[in-house]
């Protein structure tokens, strides 16, 4: 282990049937920076993140976060995959915003965000509420506490959902397209507020296409191809002068 990776992710394989959809990957994430991963469709971004936080089982290689490996333990030379419940243990550390929001409709905005910490983290209510009521005000929606999430607009919901990954104060926010879902005129609230995340030294891997947000706000931009990293770098290496053609054919198509 490398002992400065917040996020570490070594030789990693997924296949689905014949597919073999994560072919090998390495990737570290430092604490307190953002890495952006971009893709064509296909190429197993979002299944990269759901092995991070062992939504998918890995047929090899192994995920740290935080020194912890996910979704498994080591015994005797061997990976052991958890039992159900510690897996959920670790995924309330590991703060998931997805494409389409995924927000409890019964319940208010308030109660999306108490819920977790009171669920699973046995954080007293009222204490959970009022920890909501900052992260809200911190997303720009504290008048909308006691709104249905049906009664907000994609850009609201996705903010709440956003706040509800930050009540469980995980260690590494995974953001699957936060806005791909999202009319074109709500996508800078949305980024906006990711963008505050990155100020604040919040730990995140963000798979879009926005490739404005990702030179602005990236401190490593990951071209994923085929289920193998092509090229990862700073933004104005990856972006700007790719070495591999399979990205300067991907970001001549994306600009
Ligand atoms: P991306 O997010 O880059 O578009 P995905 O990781 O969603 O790519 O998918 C990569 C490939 O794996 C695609 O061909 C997809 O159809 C396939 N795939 C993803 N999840 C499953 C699954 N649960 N079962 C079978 N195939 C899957
Ligand atoms: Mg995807």
């Amino acid at each position: 282990m490398s002992g400065t990776a917040m996020v570490e992710v070594r030789g990693v394989h997924k296949r689905f049937g014949r597919l073999e959809v994560l072919r090998g990957i390495d990737l570290d994430v430092r604490p307190g920076t953002v890495t952006v991963v971009l893709g064509p469709s296909g190429s197993g971004k979002s299944t990269l993140l759901r092995a991070v936080n062992h939504l998918e089982k890995l047929d090899r290689g192994y995920v740290r976060v935080d020194g912890e490996l996910i979704g498994y333990r080591q015994a005797g030379g061997r990976l052991r995959e958890l039992p159900e419940r510690e897996v959920l243990r670790q995924r309330t550390r590991l703060g998931f915003v997805f494409q389409n929001f995924h927000l409890f409709p019964h319940l208010t905005v308030l109660e999306n965000l108490v819920e977790a910490p009171v669920g699973a983290l046995g954080v007293p209510r009222e204490e959970a509420r009022a920890r909501a009521r900052e992260l809200l005000a911190r997303v720009g929606l504290a008048d909308k506490a006691d709104a249905y999430p049906r009664r907000l607009s994609g850009g609201q919901q996705q903010r709440v959902a956003i706040a509800r990954a930050l009540a469980l104060e995980p260690k590494v926010l995974l953001f699957d397209e936060p806005t791909s879902a999202l009319d074109p005129e709500l996508v800078g609230e949305v980024l906006d507020v990711i963008k505050d995340l990155a100020r604040t030294g919040t730990t995140m891997i963000v798979v879009t296409h926005e490739l404005g947000f990702a030179r602005e706000v990236a401190d490593t931009v990951v071209f994923l191809d085929g289920g193998v990293v092509v090229e990862q770098g700073p933004p104005a290496q990856v972006l700007d002068a790719p070495r591999h053609e399979r990205t300067r054919a991907f970001l001549g198509k994306a600009l």
